[in-house]
């Protein structure tokens, strides 16, 4: 990793007047104790029956039986709620005040913990959805509704109350509401997920981070084609080898770091703080 170069490359994106983009997944927040409810883990048990998320995470499953599907999302949620944003998330922060709107946070993560941390809403792209809102299951309108107040903390096994049950109904036409997240049979859009507002930020991105996530989904993917195909700079922030490795180690604008990604982040605001003064941008 050549710390020289990459801090010259920083140099030039910031005078380019482009995006500067981290595009982060499960392996940031997992320094904050949230597992990726996939692999081992994951499973759900319905009655006797063992469910993996990419099974009970779906549209399907939630239109035959919402209360299972809920069961799992509160039951994450609570993780979510009580978990606290790491230095990564911080070092963020402060990088989104450095660069102004330069920066571009695209995140996978559902967890709210950018929010927590300080990101703005502004330059934040949920491309998975946010746990933090809620929506009609039947659409009756695209309305995001903030997660209802009143629903308790949630262990594996715990039931939804009554009274609960009632919050998770949509207040305009009484059907379920569902979390506001995209789910494994479901693909991306506009509208609920800025699908194509993240793909113009991809285009006129002079510089991406990507960030623990291995690039197991569409759209990471997509993402670093962009911008690739455009000749902007890609450094991969992950702990282990992933999809984009290999194409990385050939890209002559690539860096590939091996680190934690909190670690990683804090050196990348010491070096952009001795190239801008903030306020002054
Ligand atoms: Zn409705």
């Amino acid at each position: 990793m050549d710390w020289g170069r990459l801090e010259n490359d920083i140099k030039v994106a910031i005078a380019s007047k482009q995006k500067i983009s981290f595009l982060v997944g499960a392996g940031l927040s997992a320094e904050s104790g949230i597992p990726t409810f996939r692999g081992k883990d994951g499973f759900w048990k319905v009655g006797s029956k063992n469910y993996q998320p990419e099974e009970i995470g779906t549209y399907r499953m939630f239109c035959l039986n919402s209360e299972e599907v809920w069961k799992w999302f509160l039951f994450r949620k609570t993780i979510c709620k009580n978990a606290q944003p790491n230095e990564g998330h911080l070092a963020l922060v402060e990088i989104e005040g450095l660069l102004n709107d330069q920066f571009a946070l695209i995140t996978q993560n559902v967890d709210g913990l950018h929010k927590k941390a300080g990101n703005s809403l502004e330059r934040t792209y949920y491309v998975h959805g946010d746990l933090d809102f809620v929506r009609c299951g039947d659409e009756c309108t695209s309305n995001l509704y903030p997660f209802p107040q009143g629903i308790s903390d949630k262990k594996r096994g715990d039931r939804i109350t009554e009274q609960e049950q009632k919050l998770l109904k949509c207040p305009n036409c009484g059907e379920d509401l569902r979390p506001h997240v995209l789910w494994f049979d479901e693909t991306y859009n506009e509208k609920y997920y800025k699908f194509q507002t993240v793909r113009d930020i991809a285009d006129n991105t002079a510089l991406l981070f990507i960030i623990g996530t291995s690039g197991a989904t569409y759209l990471p993917t997509e993402f670093v084609d962009r911008v690739s195909f455009f000749n902007g700079g890609i450094v991969d922030i992950n702990l282990d080898d992933n999809n984009f490795t290999e194409f990385i180690k050939s890209y002559d604008k690539g860096y590939l770091v091996r680190d934690s990604s909190s670690q990683v982040l804090l050196k990348i605001v010491e070096l952009m703080k001795k190239m801008i003064t903030p306020g002054k941008k």
